[in-house]
C-alpha cells in the first residue's frame, strides 16, 4: 500500500475516533473507555426458562453493560462484539464442553436492517465454532413490545430446525428476558432430535433472576 493511502486510512480512523462516543458514560473520542470496559467483566449467574432451561448469563443487562450491547445490536457498532465476546467467552467455553453451539436465529427484519446476526458475531468472537442449525419459521412481532405471556405466544412455533441430529446442544443468545425465545429454541431442537442442556446468553434482565431466585 502507497503512504498517501495509508495517510487516508489513518485520517478516517481518527476522525471516527474523534466522532466516537463510549456507549456506557457517553465520554467523547474513544469506542470504549477504560472504566466502562471494567464493566463488561464477565459476572456469571444463572437462572431458569419458563420451562425450566437452564440459562447461564455473562452480564446482568443493566447500566453499562446494556447500554454498550443496545450499541452493538441497534446502531452497528460491531467492534463492541469484541469486549462484549470477551465475557461471553468464559461462561460459553465453561459450558460448551462436548456440546454443539447453536444460536438463537437472528429475524429476516433485523438481518435486513443490521447486516449481521448478533450471536452469531458474538458466538465468533469467542473462538468457538456456531452452527446454524435453527432458522425463523414464521415472521414474528418485536418482543419488547410484549409482557411475559403474550412474548410466549408470540414465538410458539416460531423457529424450525434445518437439519436432523443428536447429541448435546447449547442454545445462545444475546440479551435473555423472559426466557420465552430459549423455550422456543429448545422445542424446535428437541423435535429434530437433539438434546439442549443449557442455554448461554450473554446478558440476562434482572427480571429473570428475579424469577429463577424465587
Ligand atoms: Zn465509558
Amino acid at each position: 500500500m502507497t503512504s498517501d493511502a495509508w495517510q487516508r486510512i489513518s485520517r478516517d480512523v481518527l476522525a471516527l475516533l474523534l466522532a466516537s462516543s463510549c456507549p456506557g458514560c457517553d465520554r467523547v473520542g474513544t469506542l470504549l473507555c477504560d472504566d466502562c470496559r471494567m464493566l463488561l467483566r464477565s459476572d456469571p449467574h444463572r437462572s431458569r426458562t419458563p420451562q425450566g432451561l437452564l440459562v447461564h448469563a455473562a452480564l446482568r443487562y443493566e447500566g453499562v453493560p446494556a447500554r454498550t450491547i443496545r450499541r452493538l445490536k441497534e446502531q452497528g457498532a460491531t467492534m463492541l462484539s469484541w469486549p462484549l465476546g470477551a465475557a461471553l467467552q468464559s461462561v460459553l467455553h465453561a459450558q460448551a464442553r462436548e456440546a454443539l453451539i447453536v444460536p438463537v436465529p437472528t429475524s429476516r427484519g433485523a438481518f435486513r436492517r443490521r447486516g449481521y446476526r448478533v450471536p452469531e458475531l458474538l458466538i465468533r468472537r469467542t473462538g468457538l465454532a456456531s452452527h446454524r442449525v435453527l432458522v425463523p419459521a414464521r415472521r414474528t412481532r418485536d418482543q419488547r413490545e410484549l409482557g411475559r405471556a403474550a412474548r410466549a405466544r408470540n414465538v410458539a412455533g416460531s423457529m424450525r430446525a434445518r437439519v436432523h441430529g443428536r447429541g448435546a446442544v447449547v442454545i445462545v443468545d444475546d440479551v435473555v428476558t423472559t426466557g420465552a425465545t430459549l423455550d422456543e429454541a429448545a422445542r424446535a431442537l428437541r423435535a429434530a432430535g437433539f438434546t439442549p442442556v443449557c442455554a448461554v446468553a450473554l446478558a440476562a434482565t434482572p427480571r429473570l433472576h428475579d424469577t429463577a431466585n424465587s
